[in-house]
């Protein structure tokens, strides 16, 4: 469970609070879209269920976040791997080798798993997404589309309990954001993880979503079922 108490965020030079107050409770399993006008606060938010804020941003952070149990300003967003799995908007910033099988074995690299738990789980990741024909390839060689899905499989080695994806789709070109919007549906319904998604193509996933989390200018948040969000897009 992913939870909020109290958050407020305000970064530094700003003269007001990103986000203002947030109190938050997602279960376990629950397929989640984060929305909001730009600027909002969608990728802040975001941001604090894996550490990057304040970790990599600066900004003063009040309240507290926590991801089964664990206080995700108490630990460094490396060490959340197992924890939380971030997909960034553009693949090639988050990737850190140059091979899609190594891509996949990097994110478990710091769990000291035994060998054989890491092959099974890449193969399992292979599978999932389907990367089976491109594995052993550069990913400089893969479409935009299909590397969104090897960074997608990459957080997912770790066997995290928590996927965000902040604009998964935004770098691509409409048929590799389907591409990977499908991938995403799949796997939601396959491996039964927290997912929390912010994505513009409102009408394409607000069919799939458990719930919607709306990220108001003014910093307060609101957390519920996905109708209401239809009238206000
Ligand atoms: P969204 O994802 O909804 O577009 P963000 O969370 O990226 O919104 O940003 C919310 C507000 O915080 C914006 O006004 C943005 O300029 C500001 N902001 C984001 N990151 C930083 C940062 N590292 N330092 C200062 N201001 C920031
Ligand atoms: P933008 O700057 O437009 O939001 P990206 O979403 O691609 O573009 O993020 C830019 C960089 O910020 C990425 O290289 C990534 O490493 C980092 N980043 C952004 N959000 C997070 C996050 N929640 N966790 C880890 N890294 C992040």
């Amino acid at each position: 469970m992913i939870r909020f108490d109290g958050v407020s965020v305000r970064y530094d030079g700003a003269t007001r609070d990103t986000l203002r107050g947030v109190d938050l409770e997602i279960p376990d399993g629950e397929f989640c879209l984060v929305v909001g006008p730009t600027g909002a606060g969608k990728s802040t938010l975001l941001g604090l269920v894996n550490g990057h804020v304040p970790h990599f941003t600066g900004g003063t952070v009040t309240g507290r976040v926590r991801v089964d149990g664990r206080d995700t300003r108490q630990s460094r967003p490396r060490d959340l791997a197992d924890v939380v799995g971030v997909v960034v908007q553009d693949p090639r910033r988050g990737f850190v080798t140059d091979r899609v099988d190594d891509e996949l074995a990097y994110t478990m690299e710091s769990l000291a798993l035994p060998p054989e738990v890491m092959r099974r789980r890449v193969e399992d990741t292979v599978d999932l997404l389907g990367l089976a024909e491109f594995r052993h390839r550069p990913l400089a060689t893969l479409s935009g589309g299909q590397q969104q899905r090897v960074a997608i499989g990459a957080a997912l080695t770790a066997h995290p309990s928590v996927l965000v994806l902040d604009e998964p789709t935004s770098a691509l070109d409409p048929a590799a954001a389907e591409e990977v919007l499908a991938a995403l549906h799949r796997l939601v319904h396959d491996v039964g993880i927290t997912v929390l998604l912010a994505e513009h193509r409102l009408e394409r996933v607000v069919g799939d979503v458990d719930a919607v989390i709306l990220v108001q200018p003014d910093g307060h948040v609101w957390h519920g079922p996905p109708g209401p969000v239809m009238d206000i897009s």
